[in-house]
């Protein structure tokens, strides 16, 4: 979902400009599949950008049960476009072991996405999901991670978090 499309519907009462994100160029109404559509309105209005990069402020993570947080950083609509995702350069030291990562949005006190990583990803970088709806200002944003399970000694590290966008 790295790219951001738009369709042209013309059906009565709907009729406009609608957009979606997909991974390919969408053939239907994003809000009626049944809608009719001129198939000759596609095009491309976003995609999905680094922004920049945020070195957390705690790198290990030993505990389970409770969120830690290990970074803030300012994310800026104006400056970044809409705030798609993060990636994550981290891992676990237990084969068994797994972890939670929250991005949470301190101005509005909203939880903006929570995924579960496993270390099964032989580069160690993990995508959260896509967030939506966007953020509508410049908003303080949160990132928590916490062992979800696994040897009571394992460690989660966190080695950078690496922000994307759409501008
Ligand atoms: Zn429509």
């Amino acid at each position: 979902m790295t790219t951001k499309w738009r369709i042209y519907c013309t059906q009565p009462g709907d009729e406009g400009w609608h957009s979606i994100w997909s991974d390919t160029a969408p053939t239907t109404c994003p809000n009626d599949p049944a809608h009719s559509v001129n198939p000759n309105s596609v095009n491309v209005v976003a995609v999905e950008r680094e922004q920049f990069r945020v070195s957390p402020s705690f790198a290990s993570i030993s505990k389970s049960n409770n969120f830690q947080r290990v970074a803030t950083f300012e994310y800026d609509p104006v400056f970044h476009g809409e705030l798609r995702r993060v990636k994550l350069i981290s891992n676990i030291d237990d084969v068994a072991g797994n972890y939670d990562l929250e991005l949470y949005n301190v101005s509005t006190r909203t939880t903006l996405s929570t995924n579960n990583f496993a270390n099964s990803n032989p580069d160690n970088i993990q995508t959260t999901s896509a967030i939506s709806p966007a953020l509508a200002n410049k908003s303080l944003i949160e990132v928590n991670v916490k062992k979800s399970a696994g040897h009571p000694k394992s460690q989660v590290s966190i080695f950078e978090i690496i922000v994307y966008g759409d501008r």
